[in-house]
């Protein structure tokens, strides 16, 4: 972690002005399966979420809250754990695991303030009052202190060890000591974003946005297999902080990634930006965007994905479905193994880049919201062409990854279910697209606004489908893993 990504932690002037932690709202567009509870939370309010956590427990405990938050931090946050052994375990040891004088043992004997005592660092002699010391009794001077801890909380990325100075003592240094002791500005910052920092590592229900430079956390009541969206915007799952990628699970993206990226022959495929015309062989390019291409030499129409004539693809024919050859032998097994993870790892990419590079449709959306607020409609009258082009997203997004999905699932009658469902979601995006693309700007603002409501709902409904089908075949057991892969 870096010095600069700790300022913003504790950044107390955080313009972030919301201080309402309700439950966020519920994504108009999420589908029943995605639906969760969580809390949006500012580096103010992970702050105040920790010190509402010592407060609970230094009230059962009854020891002061600087030794509950290290008890705390050795048990991993987990309150429960925690007062579950303090109550059927020796309470002695527990503190000295967690590095912590027992606060039930009588104190040591304390000299007269106006006494003198040596320094155990640099040996000098100053009056009692001007020292400092842990509950371990190791005194020393506030000069050597701040230079100690210094050097302790700048170079070390888990400033919640720091020890006594003392040789050989491992009593901790707690929050209270180290704020009275600590007088630079940058280091006291630093100590708390590693307090913080550690509070939210350690909690299974917080998890930092993982959106670069955003600092906020993520508090949800079950880890589960969902999509969070955090305030910047970034939509991402729970249980792995990767971008929401229903309908595949987090272990099988993983193997996913790692299989697409050590095969020379499916990464040889991201490159691919131009394919020739199957009729005439002109190349022709693409820039993201929806898959019906059409020649600009000979007007032929074809999809992008698999060289079908247009007109015939979304009738006869399901562009989403693999059909293995019959193998004969070694040679035949392996090409087919090559060609199966192509077909899928090919359209896998095509949705990649159509969702990385919808730079057009999105200038095409943008300008008709600045024309239609110019004919004097309010933005609860556009807003339908925001939620069109998230739609668009969100489909193109569970697409992409409804490929890995069915390249790991065994084929059963359930999975033809499953292919047939993706078939109507990509006949649904991509006319949604089309639309958006090649019709919003000719059309009226009356036509524009019924034909983009009905292919949103009827896009949002099919990606509905796919997902409760798919969900449903997880809560039944339907799904088997491909020994193939
Ligand atoms: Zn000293
Ligand atoms: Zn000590
Ligand atoms: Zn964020
Ligand atoms: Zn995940
Ligand atoms: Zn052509
Ligand atoms: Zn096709």
């Amino acid at each position: 972690m870096s010095d600069n990504e700790c300022d913003h932690e504790i950044d107390l002037e955080d313009t972030d002005s919301n201080d309402d932690i309700e439950m966020a709202q519920v994504d108009s567009l999420v589908t029943d399966v995605e639906h969760y509870n969580y809390k949006i939370l500012s580096p103010d309010q992970v702050i105040s979420e920790m010190t509402k956590k010592i407060e609970s427990v230094q009230l059962i405990l009854e020891i002061p809250s600087t030794t509950t938050r290290i008890l705390l931090h050795h048990f991993r946050w987990d309150e429960e754990k925690l007062l579950e052994e303090y109550y059927s375990k020796d309470k002695a040891a527990i503190f000295k695991a967690a590095g912590i004088v027992d606060p039930n043992v009588s104190k040591t004997k304390k000299n007269p303030r106006d006494s003198t005592e040596f320094c155990q660092i640099c040996l000098n002699p100053f009056l009692r009052s001007l020292m400092t010391g842990l509950e371990c009794g190791h005194r020393f001077c506030s000069d050597c202190w701040a230079e100690y801890l210094f050097a302790n909380i700048l170079s070390e990325e888990e400033c919640l060890s720091i020890t006594c100075p003392a040789h050989k003592c491992n009593i901790l240094v707690d929050d209270a000591s180290a704020m009275a002791l600590i007088k630079d500005f940058a280091v006291r910052s630093k100590y708390q974003c590693l307090i913080a920092h550690s509070f939210v590592e350690c909690s299974r229900l917080l998890k930092w946005c993982p959106a670069p430079n955003c600092h906020r956390v993520v508090k949800v009541q079950e880890v589960e297999f969902k999509p969070v969206k955090c305030d910047c915007g970034y939509r991402f799952c729970f249980k792995c902080s990767e971008t929401w990628h229903a309908p595949i699970l987090c272990e099988y993206l993983r193997k996913w990634e790692r299989t697409a990226a050590e095969d020379s022959a499916t990464s040889y495929l991201i490159e691919v930006n131009t394919k020739d015309c199957p009729k005439c062989h002109m190349a022709i390019e693409k820039n993201g965007g929806c898959n019906h291409m059409t020649c600009k030499k000979c007007n032929y129409e074809f999809c992008w994905v698999c060289s079908v004539y247009w007109a015939y693809h979304n009738v006869n024919y399901s562009c989403n479905r693999f059909v293995s050859a019959e193998a004969q032998n070694e040679q035949d097994i392996s090409r087919s193994k090559l060609n199966r993870i192509l077909f899928y790892y090919g359209r896998y990419v095509n949705y990649k880049k159509a969702l990385e590079r919808d730079n057009d449709v999105t200038n095409i959306v943008r300008d008709t919201i600045t024309k239609f607020e110019a004919l004097d409609m309010s933005w609860n009258e556009v807003e339908f062409l925001a939620r069109a082009l998230e739609a668009l997203r969100q489909c193109r997004a569970t697409l992409m990854y409804s490929y890995p999905f069915a390249y790991y699932v065994e084929s059963c009658n359930q999975m033809d279910i499953f292919v047939d469902n993706q078939r109507n979601l990509e006949i649904a995006t991509e006319d949604l697209a089309q639309y958006l693309e090649r019709q919003l700007q000719k059309d009226s603002a009356v036509e524009v606004k019924q034909k983009v409501k009905d292919k949103t709902a009827y896009c949002e409904d099919r990606r509905k489908v796919l997902l409760n089908h798919v969900h449903e075949g997880y809560d039944k057991d339907w799904w088997k893993d491909n020994s193939l892969a």
